[in-house]
């Protein structure tokens, strides 16, 4: 079962006041996921969480964040100007970015942001277009598959992201060399896990990466940064990670191989934005059409430039009709309106049957939600609404209007 974290009373409250579609974000469901993580790895006196910008970049989410304890981890310029507008300064801003343009290096050393470098040609890159900072941290990709047990999570090999143990090591000397004093070991290999064992397994191997890095490079190792990938269960049914587990799974590793080895100093990062975010999120949209041909069509107000992950990777989002929980059900597609046959938020569902004004709550939309939305068929982008901890709402993104689509028009054949 998927409860909405807000009640149908209040959402009709919200809808009255807002015009759907937004985005819905729940404050008191982020601040106690953000405690709970912060909980499981309190073992761990320098742990810190850098929120994945990417994942929610809105910024009264990343001040509540901020408030939790939480860093952030960008990947572009301009999620390093919000990050910095929003106070966040040197360390609490991780730079984990991939085909780096060299201006963002230099904004990023500007910050005195700790650089992630995700080649071992970066070493070269950096220290020409910034220079090489005190603090450097290196992206690992061992290549092959992973695996859990017996099942293949991901594919490192075939990613675009990180270097080989070799460059890694060579990188750690060449940077050692050009100043660098301490030193970060980062990896990513499994997007979406649920899974309390993923972290577990991936701390593993980079812990062992870490000592032998460490026994053969010498550098000073300041934190190795478990990254993103612990998911979040989006069907109805089955098992949600359980952070305090993974916590606890990372530490034992930790105690086995880093501690004997003599790094219990290192600092445990993470950057997390899925398992933050994505629950704490709902696409709040109406129907406005139900149309009848070979299959049950309910169109809504919605459409996937709102939030493109079912049209981009068939993910599926739980659906709930607000006004009418139970009751009979029928089969739909819950489509929208752009001129692509992949803009369906769901497609042969069981829904309860629904009437055009009811309220539907797509659910898990959080995180890589508004984030990825686009503008095609000049859709204009939502507004994002944050229901506050005392029940009071407040708009936090107003929705985009046909001067913002415009604005990068006028002056180019095109006049006000
Ligand atoms: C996208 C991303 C994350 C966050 O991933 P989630 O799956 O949302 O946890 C963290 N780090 C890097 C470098 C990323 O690209």
């Amino acid at each position: 079962m998927k409860t909405p974290f807000v009640s149908r009373e209040k959402l009709a409250e919200i809808t009255d006041k807002f015009p759907t579609p937004f985005h819905l974000y729940d404050e008191e469901g982020i601040r106690e996921r953000a405690r709970a993580l912060h909980e499981a790895f309190s073992w761990n006196p320098g742990f810190k969480e850098y929120f994945a910008v990417k994942a929610t970049p809105n910024p009264a989410i990343l001040k509540i964040l901020k408030e939790e304890g939480c860093g952030v981890d960008c990947a572009s310029y301009v999620e390093l100007l919000m990050s910095q507008k929003l106070g966040f300064v040197g360390q609490d801003i991780m730079f984990s970015s991939n085909n780096t343009p060299a201006e963002e290096f230099q904004f990023a050393r500007d910050l005195g942001a700790t650089i992630n470098l995700d080649a071992y040609e970066d070493v070269a890159f950096l220290k020409e277009a910034a220079g090489i900072p005190k603090i450097i941290s290196c992206r690992y990709n061992p290549g092959g598959v992973f695996e859990l047990g017996t099942s293949i999570m991901d594919n490192p090999e075939e990613a675009k992201f990180g270097m080989t143990k070799d460059q890694l090591i060579q990188a750690f000397k060449e940077l050692k060399e050009l100043g660098a004093e301490k030193f970060g070991i980062h990896a990513f290999l499994a997007s979406n896990t649920v899974s309390n064992d993923y972290y577990p397994e991936l701390a593993r191997q980079l812990f062992e990466l870490a000592v032998e890095v460490v026994a053969e490079t010498g550098v000073e190792l300041d934190f190795i940064n478990l990254s993103g990938g612990v998911g979040i269960n989006y069907q109805p049914e089955g098992e949600e990670n359980d952070i305090a587990v993974i916590g606890q799974g990372v530490r034992q590793a930790y105690e086995a191989i880093l501690t004997p080895a003599g790094l219990g100093q290192v600092k445990i990062y993470t950057e997390l934005g899925r398992f933050m975010l994505a629950p704490y999120g709902l696409l709040v949209t109406k129907v406005t059409h139900k149309k009848q041909t070979y299959r049950t069509y309910l169109g809504v107000d919605a459409s996937a430039v709102n939030l493109l992950r079912p049209a981009m990777y068939g993910s599926y989002h739980h659906i709930t009709n607000m006004d009418r929980p139970m009751g009979e059900t029928e089969i739909v597609d819950v489509v929208g309106s752009l001129c692509e046959n992949n803009d369906k938020f769901a497609i042969n569902r069981p829904l309860p049957v629904s009437q055009i004004g009811d309220t539907l709550v797509i659910h898990d939309t959080g995180a890589h939600g508004f984030s990825m939305g686009y503008q095609y068929n000049a859709k204009l982008r939502s507004s994002e609404i944050l229901l506050e901890q005392d029940g009071n709402v407040r708009m936090i993104r107003r929705a985009e209007k046909p001067e913002d689509y415009f604005a990068t028009l006028y002056g180019f054949d095109f006049e006000k």
